[in-house]
């Protein structure tokens, strides 16, 4: 197989994009989101073997939001083993992010770990299996992506504390239904915090690496996990990680990728490389309107896909 030229690839799809800014709108429901520059651009793809193509704004950090439960998903599933499967499920939603309805139906047992609700039961993993979780959080992804200087914005944090009473509520719901086992207020302390960490393009896509490697953490030497959990979580990625609109995400794009509404998106090529885009105007699903945009042209430029 020929080498791809994969700068010459990033470069074609930054012109490419251009047509398609002022098409989704900054997320406004925390309010320190709003204010970034709705017409970023960033992307990043990082091989196995450790080369790093880059373009556009693809070294400024910005909140990886909901990228975030990857990591702590992570970490969760080596704390606690497939136990974690009797706490929280692994369906596609079909629902917001953040939706209530699906909970109280499902009686307090969420449809997976990438909602909200899913994700705070697996912080509540983290913050009962741990001394002091937001640093084992934020040292576990400075590890994976190779940057110690990596931290969680504070303002950030701050905003998603103030204006957070739908993850609150979902958390207390979740405590009615005895799936929430530490204090309510110190398991939504570290969910806003791990939403509010700041990475670039090019961390990410070092930060996933080990889920592009068959769990081998190529910058760290450490094995984070068998293959065959990362396999998993690549699965759960691939029908889960879009939220209700993962279906034409398969559909164009053909990779499994994580979205925050910080405006990134990262996804896996298995055994090939990591690809990490960032444009905060976002789409009804809260996923990057250009972003996806970005990466259906790297899968189709490129040729690789996971099908
Ligand atoms: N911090 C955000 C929230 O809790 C994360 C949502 C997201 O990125 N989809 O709503």
């Amino acid at each position: 197989m020929s080498r791809i030229d994969y700068q010459g690839v990033l470069d074609e799809i930054i012109d490419e994009v251009q047509s398609e800014f002022g098409k989704g709108h900054v997320a406004s429901y925390i309010p320190a989101l709003k204010r970034v520059p709705p017409r970023k651009f960033g992307m990043a793809a990082v091989t196995v073997d450790g080369d790093v193509f880059s373009v556009g704004d693809a070294f400024e950090a910005f909140s990886i939001q909901s990228i975030s439960k990857v990591f702590t998903l992570s970490m969760a599933l080596n704390a606690k083993g497939v136990a974690l499967w009797q706490r929280v499920g692994r369906e596609p939603s079909g629902d917001p992010f953040n939706s209530l309805v699906q909970l109280e139906h499902e009686r307090g047992v969420p449809r997976n770990p990438f909602i909200n609700a899913g994700a705070l039961v697996i912080t509540d993993c983290l913050v009962a299996s741990t001394v002091n979780a937001r640093r084992q959080i934020i040292d576990f992804i400075r590890r994976r992506s190779g940057n110690a200087g990596l931290c969680y914005d504070v303002e950030v944090a701050r905003s998603e504390k103030t204006h957070g009473h739908l993850n609150a509520a979902m958390a207390y719901f979740l405590k009615s239904h005895d799936n929430l086992n530490s204090d309510v207020e110190a398991v939504l302390d570290v969910y806003f915090h791990q939403c509010a960490i700041a990475m670039s393009c090019v961390d990410l896509a070092r930060g996933f690496l080990y889920l592009a490697n068959g769990g081998d953490c190529p910058l760290s030497g450490v094995s984070v996990h068998e293959r065959s959990r990362a396999k998993r979580i690549n699965a759960l990625m691939m029908t889960c990680g879009l939220y209700d609109s993962v279906g034409s995400f398969a559909f164009r794009v053909g990779m499994p990728a994580k979205s925050g509404v910080g405006g990134g998106i990262v996804g896996v090529i298995p055994r090939v490389l990591s690809v990490a885009v960032w444009s905060p105007e976002l789409d009804p699903s809260g996923n990057s309107h250009v972003g996806t945009k970005a990466l259906e042209l790297f899968t189709t430029k490129t040729g690789m896909s996971v099908f």
